[in-house]
């Protein structure tokens, strides 16, 4: 998208529970691109790589502490870095009931999370692409309807 110029400031929105290492290696020196990850802390990697911005969350973060996290870092971001093309990693493994990951969101909780991301992408008319991440839940349902509210809630803003 660099490279043909359909995009001139990429911000990557990576919130799964797991740091966004490989996007933040591969775009640490380059300053089109912004690697925003919402991580546990105590999550792999071990050995966090760098990105932009990091949030590394505490264990057993819940709901409340993590939109207020989400949503503070996202206003600051935005107009800053003025991007002009969203990618949205929507991993849902920061459920409570996720056997890997070790933060505590509620099924509700990761829906407000999507919400507020793809609020903003369409209060600011920002293209956003969203890809599904992890999810371990031993409860299959967990996984499915956290993954299917991203794309419930991207019908219901966008179309
Ligand atoms: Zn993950």
């Amino acid at each position: 998208m660099l490279a043909k110029q359909k995009a001139k400031r990429i911000l990557v929105i990576d919130v799964d529970v797991h740091q966004g290492n490989g996007t933040a290696e591969i775009f640490k020196d380059n300053k089109s691109v912004y690697t925003f990850s919402m991580h546990g802390e105590h999550n792999y990697p071990l050995f966090k790589e760098k990105s932009d911005l990091d949030i590394g969350l505490a264990d057993g973060t819940s709901d409340k502490d993590y939109l207020y996290l989400l949503e503070k870092n996202l206003d600051q971001i935005l107009p800053e870095f003025n991007p002009d093309f969203l990618f949205f990693q929507s991993g849902v493994d920061v459920l409570a009931t996720d056997k890997l990951g070790r933060l505590a969101l509620s099924r509700e909780g990761c829906k407000m999370r999507d919400k507020i991301i793809l609020k903003l992408a369409k209060s600011a008319h920002i293209p956003i692409v969203a890809s599904m991440g992890g999810g371990y839940s031993t409860n299959f349902l967990d996984i499915i309807e956290a993954h299917a509210n991203t794309y419930r809630l991207a019908q219901e803003i966008f179309f």
